[in-house]
């Protein structure tokens, strides 16, 4: 047995290549490769679950089936592994939840009063986020401030790190199987979801190829049509750490600087941004980044969130959003605001039953850019769009979903419906419908609000609240 092991804990980095704690591990001499499944780490959403399982699974592979998973507390799985073998070094790559820095923060300490040395690395982050700070060292609010100084005066994000060349993997008599770790829901309704998708750290790869050489021509424009395929979903690939984000910056800055590619740049720095502000603002999970909110009236009503959560609301491009979100994982950026901004304001529910729901239906649920998206959409974030704007439904799709591919793909009910109703079947003649065989409140609900007027309430809702700030002194 090697007479100096470093283990390699994998978190939110499931990946090989350009990753630094395994890489600098790989160099000192044998490396335990390990994931925790941590029990006192807040849940993950269940489809989450479903991504880690399989993305586990490949990574395994790719270890040579050497990754020891285990289920637990990490800091007594380490301390035991510890006195086990001849641990010398435990490296990981930073997270940066709340939860997970205090978690980290107590973990460093305690193991290094066993003699061991730890280290971590930023695999995930293209600016560490207490290194973009305002003259007077304080957090930036507002994304385009917080931009042109990452990009303009912070450090120039690191070149990605090839794979270990001499990664020499040891195995450890494995306990645990991934099935073991039962991140399977019982129900099927997974398979349908993660049949969209590959999980790993190949896939991701291939995908970012894909996009650069056939989507990133079309992005900025493209980017905002759900029915056409002008992202690059690397989303939950992101979230997982199976691919880093200075691997993205790389390849996609040696491509060119059109304003396609300034643009795409501009979107992971929007990740950034929501990852700096959870850092700087640990507390917004719960609470509003503008206090000023906190007396906003949500309406508690549970039968109006099933059924946008359910894709039955009546409006369609807002059920079709739920539906791919049901079914496949994802939903498309510009359809999340248009269903975002229905909830919180047309319904007036709370931001936070949203994010709810997206946290356990999303692949790449991810606390940072959920939360942060979700006070974006509710007004109540930093730089957020302000709670007047509200999007019309209706506008929306007829706007970006001219065709109406979109909703027909998630909307089946209204196949044979023309073009011309499919945004607001509401307003189709009687002999239209009946064509169509749609039968309102029947094979289609009707919409369950009236747009106009639930507008109208939330805009008096939102005129109605005294800030403290326009409170006469
Ligand atoms: C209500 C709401 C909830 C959201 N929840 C999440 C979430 O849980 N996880 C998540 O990763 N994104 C979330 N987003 C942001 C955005 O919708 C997704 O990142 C994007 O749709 C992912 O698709 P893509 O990878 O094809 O994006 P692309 O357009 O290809 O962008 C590339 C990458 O840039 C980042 N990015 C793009 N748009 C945004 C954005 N608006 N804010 C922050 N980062 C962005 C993502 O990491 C994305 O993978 C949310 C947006 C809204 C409006």
């Amino acid at each position: 047995m090697d007479k100096n092991l470093t283990i390699h804990w994998f978190r939110q980095d499931l990946r090989i290549a350009d990753n630094p704690s395994l890489y600098f591990a790989a160099r000192q001499g044998s490396v335990i490769t390990l994931y925790i499944v941590d029990k006192q780490q807040p849940a993950m959403g269940r489809a989450s679950e479903v991504w880690l399982h399989y993305s586990l699974k490949k990574l395994n592979r790719a270890l040579k089936h050497k990754l020891m998973v285990c289920q637990g507390e990490p800091l007594q799985i380490l301390t035991d592994l510890i006195k086990q073998y001849p641990v010398t070094h435990i490296h990981w790559n930073r997270c940066y939840q709340p939860w997970q820095i205090k978690r980290d923060q107590k973990i460093k300490l305690q193991l290094a009063k066993q003699g061991v040395q730890v280290k971590s690395f930023n695999a995930s982050l293209l600016w560490e986020p207490w290194g973009v700070l305002k003259k007077d060292q304080r957090p930036y609010r507002v994304f385009t401030a917080f931009y042109k100084h990452a990009f303009s005066k912070a450090e120039i994000p690191r070149k990605s790190l090839a794979c270990p060349p001499d990664l020499e993997n040891y195995q450890l008599p494995l306990t645990t199987k991934i099935d073991d770790l039962n991140l399977l829901p019982k129900s099927n309704w997974y398979r349908q979801l993660i049949s969209h998708w590959q999980p790993g750290e190949r896939a991701a790869q291939s995908l970012l190829d894909d996009f650069l050489n056939s989507k990133l021509y079309n992005y900025k424009t493209g980017r905002d049509f759900p029915a056409f395929d002008f992202v690059s979903r690397l989303s939950p690939y992101l979230h997982f750490g199976e691919i880093s984000p200075h691997q993205i910056w790389w390849e996609t800055t040696s491509l060119n600087s059109s304003d396609n590619s300034q643009h795409f740049l501009s979107e992971l720095a929007w990740r950034e941004f929501s990852y700096y502000l959870l850092y700087h603002y640990p507390d917004i999970i719960n609470q509003n980044l503008q206090p000023k909110f906190d007396h906003f009236p949500w309406r508690q009503n549970r039968s109006q969130l099933l059924r946008w959560q359910q894709g039955q609301t009546g409006i369609p491009i807002i059920d079709a959003g739920m539906r791919e979100l049901w079914q496949t994982g994802y939903m498309h950026n510009r359809v999340r605001m248009i269903s975002a901004s229905f909830l919180v304001k047309n319904l007036r529910i709370h931001w936070q039953q949203g994010a709810a729901w997206f946290w356990d239906c999303l692949f790449d649920a991810d606390l940072a850019n959920n939360t942060l998206s979700w006070q974006w959409v509710a007004g109540c974030g930093a730089d957020a769009a302000p709670y007047f704007r509200i999007f019309n439904p209706v506008l929306q799709g007829q706007k970006f979903d001219p065709e109406g591919d979109y909703i027909y793909r998630y909307v089946g009910e209204l196949s044979k419906l023309p073009v011309k109703y499919i945004f607001a079947p509401w307003e189709a003649p009687a002999e239209v419908l009946q064509n169509a065989g749609v039968v309102l409140g029947e094979s289609y609900p009707k919409p369950m609000v009236d747009l106009k007027q639930s507008r109208q309430e939330a805009l008096s809702a939102y005129k109605n609240l005294t800030f403290e700030e326009d409170k006469p002194q």
